[in-house]
């Protein structure tokens, strides 16, 4: 694997607007200075542990993305230093998400997770549960997050037309919710395996790891 080879072939992909954040879950973290000396700045992880003691040991110009689910007791251990999340799937996640951002000082951006994919998951809100979530007013009182935009994964399939389906659903959730929500400016939706047709329908974030660092265990 060349790492930097792998950066500067999908750079070339991607339009100017569109965000590329390198998956540098379970690799090391000298894999991750081989992309960083290769002018890689933003670096998404799954695992709330996993990225902290990455942050404690390397440059601290690197905006970190937590990618993963999160469990509310871990909120804490990133609160200082975390650039955005992705995975925002319930109400009570961002009111801990708010109470610890207001310990750091700090307005921590998230993006709502939503369930778009065919398969079952725990994971992500539905439409309707966002449209409830914005009527109730309760995001109104949390201060210490700004909702940036929406985060989705499609079904894990060959069919690409089912791909663009579910990524084309996800956009036009995002434009009503932009109209509602004045901080809205983020769409992430892409992976290795279906980024180009995620570009194409409207991403402005591509969260990419194996084209860039190779296969994981
Ligand atoms: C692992 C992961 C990715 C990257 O997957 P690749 O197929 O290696 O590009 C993207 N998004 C999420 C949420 C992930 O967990």
């Amino acid at each position: 694997m060349n790492i930097k080879e792998n950066l500067e072939s999908i750079r070339e992909d991607l339009p100017g607007h569109v965000t590329l954040v390198a998956v540098s879950k379970t690799k090391s973290t000298s894999l991750i200075m081989e992309a960083y000396e290769a002018g890689q700045r933003d670096f998404g992880e799954n695992k709330v542990q996993e990225m902290t003691a990455k942050w404690e040991e390397l440059p601290k110009d690197i905006r970190w993305h937590m990618i993963g689910h999160v469990q509310r007791n871990k909120v804490k251990y990133m609160s200082d230093f975390v650039s955005l999340i992705h995975g925002v799937d319930s109400h009570r996640l961002l009111v801990e998400i708010n109470k610890r951002a207001e310990k750091s000082d700090r307005v921590i951006d998230c993006l709502l997770q939503v369930h778009i994919a065919e398969e079952e998951s725990k994971f992500g809100f539905d439409e309707a549960e966002i449209i409830d979530l914005l009527d109730s007013g309760k995001l109104d009182e949390l201060k210490n997050v700004r909702l940036i935009g929406l985060m989705g994964m499609a079904t894990f399939t060959e069919d690409n037309e089912q791909v663009r389906r579910e990524f084309r659903g996800l956009k036009k959730l995002y434009d009503r919710l932009k109209e509602r929500l004045p901080h809205f400016r983020e769409l992430s939706m892409g992976m290795s395996g279906d980024y180009h047709i995620g570009i194409e329908e409207g991403s402005t974030m591509v969260r990419i790891g194996s084209s860039i660092f190779g296969a994981r265990n």
